[in-house]
């Protein structure tokens, strides 16, 4: 049985395939099947242009945060047809997607991987801080969920790794989004750190970038942005393992962690379906998902494409991160 998000990347992608550069990263093999890991590359291929990553499909029961890339994806490949404006914006700023890095956890409609392991806490990097019990991440068996996995990095994990440090050691700055649900009642936009407590290297620039959406768009501020940290904190996340790669880049990882229980809310029937946890189950609900975060997702590029004109110089960086530490550190709740 195929997996209805990867058929739809690869007709999108056949579709425009003469401005897309697609690679295949990987193939991952289950039972009979082989399922590739697509990653795609459009506009600039200048080195040190700013760029632009998109995420989705982490945790294979979270169908909607692919779902949420792969249509922006397609969006943008229809607007570059014809958009002038926005032929000479992907002139200069490189837009990248992985958007469905764990195939067999939707091939099987799990969160992890066919091995059991959840990808986000596969990173080779341990929390400095105490962990959400079980959810933070366990050695302990693949049967209970939240398994990091016994040594080492799983092959999509690694797929992760590289294609995001490769994008980095090319690009001056570098934004990327990574799509989840099923956390909460609001949209949360999270950023580094998982696994410790302090703040980290790109707090200025992170709490500039936040700041710039919400007064260009304060209709738009239904996000709560913050470190990942102040919900629950884990071992091995991947944007964590990423960042301690690369400290002194300028690269800002959000999450995006959309409310999904928002929907369970409205719909309680989904409380008898485990998908309906994770994943809008009304058409209607899901068409308005699918649209309800262009906005922020093309606001990235824009200011990646911009950044010189917001990043903040030494004195400044000063000046933001001490409105950051009062904003985001006051009470560290651990
Ligand atoms: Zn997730």
């Amino acid at each position: 049985m195929p997996i209805p998000e990867l058929s739809q990347l690869e007709q999108i992608l056949h579709k425009h395939r003469h401005k897309v550069r697609t690679s295949c990263l990987a193939e991952i093999g289950h039972q009979n099947h082989r399922f590739p890991i697509l990653g795609v590359e459009l506009g600039s291929q200048q080195l040190h242009a700013p760029t632009v990553i998109f995420v989705g499909g982490v945790h294979g029961v979270e169908r909607i945060g692919s779902q949420v890339v792969i249509a922006f994806l397609s969006c943008l490949l229809e607007r570059l047809e014809w958009d002038e404006h926005f032929q000479r914006l992907f002139d200069k700023v490189r837009v990248a997607f992985l958007p469905l890095l764990n195939p067999v956890g939707f091939y099987q409609n799990s969160r992890a991987n066919g091995n059991g392991v959840d990808l986000m806490r596969n990173g080779q990097v341990d929390a400095v801080c105490n962990v959400t019990p079980l959810v933070g991440g366990h050695r302990i068996s693949p049967v209970l969920p939240w398994y990091r996995g016994k040594h080492g990095l799983e092959l999509e994990s690694q797929v992760l790794i590289d294609f995001v440090s490769d994008l980095i050691t090319r690009s001056r700055v570098t934004l990327s989004l990574d799509a989840h649900s099923g956390f909460g009642l609001k949209d949360y936009l999270w950023f580094p750190y998982a696994g410790n407590v302090a703040p980290f290297p790109g707090l200025a620039q992170m709490f500039r970038l936040m700041q710039l959406f919400d007064t260009t768009y304060p209709y738009h501020a239904h996000y709560q942005a913050a470190p990942q940290s102040h919900f629950y904190t884990t071992h091995g996340d991947l944007w964590d393992h990423l960042i301690k790669g690369h400290k002194k880049a300028t690269f800002l990882p959000l999450t995006l962690e959309m409310g999904s229980w928002l929907w369970v809310k409205k719909n309680p029937k989904q409380l008898f379906n485990f998908a309906g946890f994770f994943n809008p189950q009304k058409r209607h609900r899901q068409e308005r998902i699918l649209r309800r975060h262009t906005v922020m997702m093309n606001f990235l590029i824009q200011a990646a494409y911009s950044a010189e004109q917001w990043l903040p110089g030494e004195q400044a960086k000063m000046d933001y991160h001490a409105q950051a530490m009062q904003l985001w550190y006051q009470k560290v709740k651990r």
